[in-house]
């Protein structure tokens, strides 16, 4: 069973993903932190987005993996931390925008998820990684309830950021997202929509968790 959970940034996929891949005991992919990681590596690596050669030679050599924690590991380092810095989400839209990025990253999700029951993440699982999933939900929320709880991930790592600036990035990352030629962030036409502006974390995952169990 695939369990497609796509939604632009900030609108509660990670903790519902989480929360309803724990209730129903099966595995928890956070495609975001994928393009996140692969962004600190060209970062670390000081590569450009466009510079085609260089980009595709890092891909080759790269490797990223989960551990048990669900902790992310980029060649063999844990990064989860880092990949949440406010300067790696200013640029991965641009990295995420990249076709050969995107080639290796679905393949990567689609080895991960393989046989397995799983609950993904992201921005394009019900349209492109998984097109035929069981279950499909786009959640969408306010903008500026989505950068007080970018705000709050924030100051989870010891940054901080105005909300103003905060919805400025959001709405700036919306747009590349929403406008890349290559698999963009729009709404699959039989996901289920769910608004988390007004639901507490316990609802969202809930509500998700009932509609799987009354199928
Ligand atoms: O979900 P999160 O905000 O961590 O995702 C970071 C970025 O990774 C997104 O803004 C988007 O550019 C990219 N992304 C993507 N496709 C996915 C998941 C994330 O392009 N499936």
């Amino acid at each position: 069973m695939i369990i497609a959970i796509d939604g632009p940034s900030a609108s509660g996929k990670s903790t519902t993903a989480k929360g309803v891949a724990e209730k129903l005991g099966i595995t928890h992919l956070n495609t975001g932190a994928m393009y996140r990681a692969v962004t600190l590596g060209l970062k670390e690596a000081g590569i450009q987005p466009d510079d085609e050669k260089s980009v595709c030679q890092f891909l080759a050599g790269m490797d990223i993996r989960f551990d048990e924690s669900n902790h992310i590991h980029l060649n063999g380092i844990d990064v989860s931390m880092e990949i949440r810095s406010g300067d790696i989400s200013s640029q991965v839209s641009a990295v995420s925008a990249i076709p050969m990025v995107r080639e290796k990253m679905v393949m990567a999700q689609r080895q991960i998820a393989g046989e397995k029951d799983c609950v993904l993440e992201g921005r394009d699982i019900g349209t492109v990684v998984f097109p035929d999933a069981e279950f499909k939900f786009f959640l969408v929320a306010d903008v500026e309830i989505r950068a007080k709880r970018r705000l709050q991930d924030l100051e989870k790592i010891g940054e901080t950021k105005s909300i103003s600036e905060l919805i400025e990035d959001i709405k700036r990352r919306d747009e590349l997202d929403s406008s890349r030629d290559h698999s963009p962030l729009v709404q699959a036409e039989d996901a289920i929509p769910i608004d988390t502006s007004c639901l507490t974390i316990d609802e969202q995952i809930n509500k998700i968790v009932n509609l799987i169990n009354k199928k």
